[in-house]
């Protein structure tokens, strides 16, 4: 029997019309047996999503302040959607339940899990299969960590006796049994276990976008969706800042050679986006995959007559950033130059003590900081073997009148990172794209 896992986002059943579009595609497909469901998000753009109203009642109740309201709203939330699905579910025992705890010892965990717990319990309802608690299978570490080992087997035993059911995503248990969460967006993560637990073929993970995009829609108009991606190239392309899938979802997947695809809950008909281990021979072969880039970087430039000559001055350089506990972003060097680019935020509050040692134990000839900066990764497999990549990047940079303050190129050759001003960010990452956008076909 074939295996797909599917996991519905918060948008993607946000409302009884949303959960009838999920279920429609469940039915679709026989294979579609395992199903991971997140909170309901937010029906309209100024919505709130059931989790942040759940996390909204448990600081009420922990101030001791009255959270009768909040709690009103969100049994009203799933009121309406038990109401219009027409089914019989005892919400009004789920709501005491939580009431009763939130009286007694409020655990904030515990609370943000609700929502995928009672909407998955009515999900589950309406599509007629067998709910299975994911504090039953999920174990979590006493540091917080998932104890992925015991997951998976306890989740292999569970639902490999099922033909059929739905696991709510966010959430397990640590050994005494006391609910704990992912981080926000986690499940992704569950869709993932459960994928892996269960021997899928397939991980589809249903949100309301068609697919990943090969740049931030609101600043290059109409973006391609990406139809075929590495997870290589996802991994570039996520850490630059482009977000489709939970960071963690990844491994457990990656590490079976389950390929995921992004799909979109409100267009079916939309292939989505494959991401898989190797493109298949059918998969057409481009150079660029996609453009990413983030803001609020900065370099802090060295230069010392003769540095080449000094063993380890590069390394000495980049332990006094450790020590502080700064990451380096990239580190370009010239013979008598090295530049090291961190994350501003970070830098900042070690700012003053880092150059200081820096001056104190390698006695620089220069050293000078530059602020506001940004980076734009253009992010492709196809780019080893192709020829002109970077003189394009360059190219659209020289003609877009954008200055580059510095050029890294991976040593996989699977992305060129440029740096520029903050100011000329959108600018720079427009004028990349459009001169990229046939390398993109
Ligand atoms: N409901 C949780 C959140 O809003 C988890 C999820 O949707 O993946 O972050």
């Amino acid at each position: 029997m074939q295996t797909i896992t599917v996991k519905f986002g918060g948008t993607s059943l946000a409302s009884a019309s949303q959960i009838e579009k999920a279920a429609a595609i469940i039915r679709s497909d026989p294979a579609r047996r395992f199903v991971v469901a997140s909170a309901p998000g937010k029906r309209t753009p100024d919505d709130t999503k059931v989790t942040d109203l759940l996390y909204r009642c448990h600081d009420a109740a922990e101030a001791g302040e009255d959270f009768s309201g909040i709690l009103g709203q969100i049994g009203a939330r799933f009121g309406d959607i038990v109401r219009e699905l027409g089914i019989g579910f005892d919400l009004e025992s789920e709501l005491a339940a939580i009431r009763a705890h939130l009286e007694t010892a409020p655990n904030r965990d515990y609370m943000a899990s609700r929502g995928e717990y009672l909407g998955s319990k009515i999900l589950a309802a309406y599509l007629g299969f067998p709910f299975v608690d994911a504090a039953e299978m999920i174990r979590f570490r006493a540091d917080g960590f998932l104890d992925a080992g015991y997951t998976d087997r306890t989740m292999r035993a569970r639902l490999g006796e099922l033909d059929c059911a739905v696991v709510p995503g966010f959430y397990g248990a640590f050994p005494d049994g006391t609910v704990h969460t992912f981080s926000r967006g986690g499940s992704d993560v569950t869709g993932a276990l459960v994928a892996l637990a269960t021997g899928s073929e397939l991980y589809e993970n249903w949100t309301d976008v068609s697919g990943m995009l090969s740049a931030d829609p609101r600043i290059v108009a109409n973006p391609r969706v990406i139809d075929y991606i590495t997870y290589t190239e996802l991994r570039e392309l996520s850490y630059m800042g482009a977000s489709v899938l939970h960071e963690d979802a990844v491994f457990p997947v990656r590490k079976a050679g389950i390929p995921i695809n992004i799909r979109n809950t409100n267009r079916p008909e939309d292939p989505g986006t494959m991401i898989v281990a190797a493109l298949p021979a059918s998969a057409h072969r481009r150079t660029v995959t996609g453009i990413a880039g983030k803001q609020g970087f900065s370099s802090i430039h060295i230069e010392k007559a003769m540095m080449n000559a000094e063993i380890g001055f590069v390394a000495n350089v980049l332990r006094i950033f450790a020590d502080m506990g700064v990451s380096i972003e990239h580190c370009p060097s010239g013979i008598d130059t090295v530049s090291v680019v961190v994350n501003t935020a970070a830098f900042a509050p070690h700012r003053e003590e880092i150059l200081r040692r820096i001056r104190r134990d390698l006695e620089p000839d220069v050293i000078t900081v530059e602020d506001d900066l940004a980076l734009i990764a253009v992010v492709g497999q196809g780019m080893v073997y192709s020829k002109g990549t970077a003189a394009r990047v360059f190219g659209a940079l020289y003609s877009a009148d954008v200055n580059i303050r510095m050029i890294d190129q991976g040593s996989s050759e699977l992305n060129i990172i440029v740096s520029v001003e903050d100011g000329d960010y959108a600018h720079a990452l427009r004028s990349i794209y459009s001169a990229m956008e046939g390398l993109m076909k």
